[in-house]
């Protein structure tokens, strides 16, 4: 933390270099028009149509469309093909690209360097190469399921996810997009489970639609549009706080006077050099084949949104992870840094990830998008009842996907969706699912009942989203589901695929529950309308067209009985209840040693996450607050002095002296209280350590270690309040946010 010895003349330098920074251009780096540069550092269809022989091609292009396994006699063909195109493109190295549960994305690179039976050097990149690599894996989090006597993982090339080159200064890298696994066949990475997921998810959906009559359709896939949610602030700033390097988010830090209670930021204008970060970030993004479409003002100060167009999920999350990783290396060229947890500024807007997600077939079909005719309304109706299933059976699960220290502070803040999961539908939809559920009419044929319900018509009626509920976590909108809970900074992969598993399970039982009444004696579509009645009756309680935020949806849903798991540490819990490892281990997503291990990784990261932010914490106390307030009351009690001496000798008046001596007492009782809750602080964590287990250790964590936490950062930011504004050392939130 050496930065602090830059003290507050730090600071004030840094506002003055802020203020005299213009946008940075990168104009002569870019040739031409999006078409023709899209996609140019992947090896897409176009390079391998291209490059490789027809037949080769032709598998390669199976394997991808089909999710099928690559055929290893190819392999030898494509990894020369790929190698041949990276090196013509600068390439000198090559990395299997995947991503451990650490969040981020891990990479070890080799050279393509090899020499010939000749002892001369030539580029190569071979089959095994291609297929497998084996990293030095032991550090990263596997949960305990890796022995150290085998701690080594290798990771798989996943054809599914196009290679691409990543570029540095002085040459590019080619990437291999990898699943990450152990030795004996587990999943160390967020890749692996997602990829699973959408296999069954594949197969469930399937019997469904050929149920339908859908005999053409050979595939459906999860599409997935992320709106990813961020903070910029001037790097100047972000050198000076200890909190934001080392935590993320500020962990003091009085509100500014001014608020983002207008809201005047969202929507706003861009300011120049933020715009002139975000076109930079497209143009890397549009390299990298990432379709980003999006940029906007968010609704608090200094925070911004960039979604691109939807993907099949596994290739959404791949672009999303190069998106956080382009932003964070682009923002350092403009002299900004991208803050990218989920809330980095109490008292104002969190940031969140709303997956955008929906089927797709591999006809182009989106199934949740209403049809033309009752029959593919019907089919409609039973994959949205599918959905509402999946989301109250799973309601836990998908509380336990989004967990991480960082969103505990996001989820239920004024501004964001409760931990209550729940499904806004939308008036229109929510009356139609009324009416079916009620509309048990003697004497009319299930034709007439479609008719007479509407459900005919549904297009039109799904069209009109614009006036949406933005305070639900899981919101239908016209034509796809918006699972608004997840928090900036995660992976999508694992809330993904436990989606993709609970609505796959789903998919199931109502083809099951469909089919078993055809064979009943019950036609297609009679069949149906019971399957879905029964299911929105079953799911009642999940459906919430209110708002999200207020308390009473609080009261309402512990009325309901939907779980309410406010903090991470319980939400996780209810990750390795045996109904959820037997979930997981029906849909071959996860094994129960899998799940658990994951379980384990994710509560060890909770608990070092808030280590940091105490010694952080703790560091800025004593370091900055402190000595701030000292020669604060330091300066009060000499000026005191100094006048009573005065007044002494001289005879001037002292009874307006009281209101003085008052602050400075002030300035003293904050210094003691300050100094008495860091000692709180100091005892919880003593006492943590006596906790064995995990999961104590967890909840002691989210309810008493955060609590002496905020009580710390409470005293902190009163004190900034009173301190002298030459005298304090850190940046201030008006500074960083305005
Ligand atoms: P909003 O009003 O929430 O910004 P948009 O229509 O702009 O809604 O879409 C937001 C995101 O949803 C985009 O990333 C978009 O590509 C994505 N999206 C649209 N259709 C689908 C779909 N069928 N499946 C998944 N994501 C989709
Ligand atoms: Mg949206």
């Amino acid at each position: 933390m050496s930065t602090q010895s830059l003290g507050n003349s730090g600071r004030l330098m840094a506002v003055q270099q802020v203020g005299n920074r213009t946008p940075r251009q990168f104009r002569d780096k870019k040739p031409g028009r999006i078409s023709d540069y899209f996609g140019m550092n992947t090896f897409g269809h176009n390079q391998m149509k291209d490059r490789l022989p027809e037949n080769v091609y032709e598998k390669l292009r199976n394997t991808i469309s089909r999710g099928e396994r690559i055929d290893t006699s190819i392999a030898k063909e494509v990894a020369q093909a790929v190698k041949e195109w990276a090196v013509e493109n600068g390439a000198t190295h090559f990395c299997h690209w995947f991503q451990p549960q650490t969040g981020l994305t891990a990479e070890k690179h080799d050279a393509f360097l090899t020499f010939d039976s000749n002892g001369q050097p030539v580029e190569k990149l071979s089959a095994s190469q291609l297929i497998q690599g084996e990293p030095d894996a032991s550090s990263f989090p596997s949960g305990g399921m890796r022995s150290t006597f085998e701690a080594r993982g290798y990771t798989a090339w996943d054809p599914s996810s196009p290679m691409f080159l990543m570029e540095g200064p002085n040459g590019s890298t080619l990437c291999i997009p990898s699943v990450f696994i152990s030795y004996t066949g587990h999943a160390l990475d967020q890749k692996t489970p997602l990829l699973r997921s959408m296999e069954v998810l594949n197969q469930k959906a399937l019997a469904v639609l050929r149920l339908f009559g859908n005999n053409s359709a050979h595939r459906v896939v999860p599409t997935v549009g992320v709106e990813q949610e961020y903070f910029l602030i001037d790097k100047a700033y972000y050198l000076l706080r200890p909190d934001l390097q080392f935590a993320g988010r500020t962990l003091v830090g009085s509100r500014p006077p001014k608020g983002q209670e207008l809201e005047d930021h969202y929507f706003g204008s861009i300011d120049a050099r933020v715009l002139a970060f975000m076109q930079e970030c497209e143009f890397e993004l549009f390299k990298l084949g990432v379709p980003v479409k999006t940029r906007h003002n968010e609704v608090a100060p200094g925070q911004f949104e960039c979604a691109p167009i939807f993907e099949e999920a596994n290739i959404a999350a791949d672009h999303n992870q190069m998106m956080m990783e382009i932003f964070k290396r682009v923002a350092g060229l403009h002299n900004f840094t991208v803050l990218l947890h989920e809330k980095p500024f109490a008292g104002i807007n969190g940031s969140g990830k709303h997956n955008n997600w929906s089927l797709q077939d591999s006809d182009g079909n989106n199934l949740l998008d209403p049809g033309h005719t009752p029959q593919q309304n019907l089919q409609f109706l039973v994959i949205l009842s599918a959905v509402l299933k999946a989301v109250n059976k799973r309601a836990g699960l998908l509380r336990a996907a989004i967990a991480s220290s960082g969103n505990d502070h996001r989820l239920g803040a004024n501004e964001a969706p409760p931990a209550i999961i729940s499904v806004f539908l939308g008036k229109q939809l929510s009356d139609i699912l009324d009416s079916i559920e009620s509309g048990e009419t003697k004497g009319e044929t299930t034709e007439q009942k479609i008719i007479n319900l509407g459900i005919a018509k549904l297009p039109e009626i799904a069209q009109d989203y614009t006036d949406r509920n933005r305070t639900s976590p899981f919101a239908f909108t016209g034509n796809k589901f918006e699972f608004r809970a997840v928090g900036s900074s995660s992976s999508i992969s694992w809330p993904m695929s436990i989606l993709n598993g609970a609505v796959a399970e789903a998919l199931d039982d109502l083809q099951q529950s469909i089919s078993t009444r055809i064979k009943d004696g019950a036609d297609l579509q009679k069949a149906s309308m019971d399957t879905i009645r029964e299911t929105i009756t079953e799911t009642k309680a999940i459906r919430f067209e209110g708002n999200n935020y207020g308390d009473e949806w609080r009261f309402e849903a512990e009325q309901r009985k939907l779980p309410n798991l406010r903090k991470s540490p319980e939400s996780l819990d209810w990750l390795v209840r045996p109904e959820s490892n037997e979930f997981f281990k029906k849909l071959g997503i996860l094994e129960p040693e899998e799940n658990e291990a994951r379980y384990h990784v994710r509560l060890e990261r909770y608990l070092k996450d808030i280590e940091i932010e105490v010694e952080v914490l703790k560091d800025l106390a004593y370091t900055s607050v402190l000595p701030a307030a000292y020669k604060q009351q330091l300066m009060l009690a000499e000026s005191l002095k100094n006048y009573l001496e005065a007044a002494h000798s001289t005879g001037l008046p002292t009874h307006s002296v009281s209101l003085q001596s008052r602050m400075l007492e002030q300035v003293t009782a904050l210094i003691g209280s300050l100094l008495e809750r860091l000692g709180v602080m100091d005892k919880y964590m003593s006492e943590a350590t006596h906790l064995d287990s995990l999961h104590e250790k967890s909840h002691f964590y989210a309810y008493q270690v955060m609590t002496s936490c905020d009580a710390v950062r409470e005293a902190c930011d009163k004190i900034e309040e009173i301190v002298d504004d030459q005298l304090w050392p850190l940046p201030k939130y008006h500074e960083m946010l305005f």
